[in-house]
């Protein structure tokens, strides 16, 4: 393995001149959320504000300037942008480019600090079998997809599902999970979960009536317990019914894009074939919100 710490996080290159350091996760949101010391455990606990990527200048001053910025700047409104991604998400982008959208712009942000979080966790961990975890996320072909589509001025990211919920509960948090590959970030009352390169799988099924009816359950169980952590919930059905869905993502590269091939198929008769087995989604359900410590009624 080449020595990541001379490699540039965002572009894959060799970093020949002096390097920078991208904050994976930008102090000005943390100092600004009151949690500049809180720390996170991947298996050793860290701080928010020394999670630090190395990156060429000119990179992380390109997706500080494109990206970052404005992705603060989105999330200076949270209500504006909670009903900026719901008018948004009717729409499932078949061509994949560059995009200018919030949920575009969310999207390739939320995107950054999943794989900064592991690739950060990769060069410094101790424990070889979290490093082994880490490896296969940041070594994975998506993620050399990612930086490829990064490097065509296409985003930070592959097609991915995004969720906004809101809360009245105003905590924040993050979770990330490897398999499948998802991240939730907690700002305040919005709650953001990204399904990592799920080639927009996800959203294909869930979307419409059967996210509301999701948005209205944890409204519901956010306003009987404001305690209660609802925003898992929604993570723990969207996690499920992902791995419930009886497709794989996919992608190709080809020229300067990549090609999302997730929702085309060959069957004649895709309803059925894709279906979604009610018994083991209900069944993946009760077991990833119990990894939440979740018991439903
Ligand atoms: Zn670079």
């Amino acid at each position: 393995m080449s020595d990541l710490r001379k490699v540039c996080f965002f572009c894959d290159e060799a970093i020949e001149e002096k390097k920078t350091l991208e904050h994976i996760i930008p102090n000005s949101l943390l100092g600004r959320l009151g949690i500049k010391e809180k720390t996170i455990t991947g298996r050793k606990e860290t701080q928010y504000s020394r999670i630090k990527v190395p990156a060429h200048s000119s990179c992380n001053s390109e997706f500080g300037s494109h990206y970052e910025n404005r992705a603060l700047n989105l999330l200076d409104d949270l209500d504006s942008l909670y009903e900026t991604i719901k008018s948004e998400e009717a729409g499932l982008p078949m061509v994949y480019g560059p995009d200018e959208s919030a949920t575009a712009i969310i999207t390739t942000w939320l995107s950054k600090i999943y794989y900064g979080l592991f690739y950060y966790d990769l060069i410094s961990t101790q424990d070889e079998e979290w490093r082994e975890i880490c490896s296969s996320v940041v070594m994975g072909q998506n993620f050399e997809y990612v930086r490829a589509s990064y490097r065509n001025g296409h985003g930070f990211q592959l097609p991915s599902s995004l969720y906004a919920f809101k809360t009245k509960n105003a905590d924040t948090d993050l979770v990330t999970l490897v398999d499948p590959s998802s991240i939730l970030l907690k700002i305040g009352s919005l709650t953001l979960i990204l399904c990592i390169c799920d080639g927009y799988l996800t959203k294909n099924y869930l979307n419409g009536e059967v996210l509301d009816r999701l948005r209205d359950c944890v409204r519901q169980e956010d306003e009987r317990d404001i305690g209660f952590p609802s925003h898992k919930l929604a993570l723990g059905e969207i996690v499920a019914l992902r791995s419930c869905i009886p497709k794989t993502p996919k992608f190709i590269s080809s020229d300067n894009q990549i090609i999302n091939m997730s929702l085309s198929t060959m069957v004649a008769d895709p309803d059925t074939y894709y279906r979604i087995d009610e018994q083991a989604l209900s069944n993946a359900r009760v077991e990833i919100l119990r990894g939440f410590n979740i018991e439903l009624d």
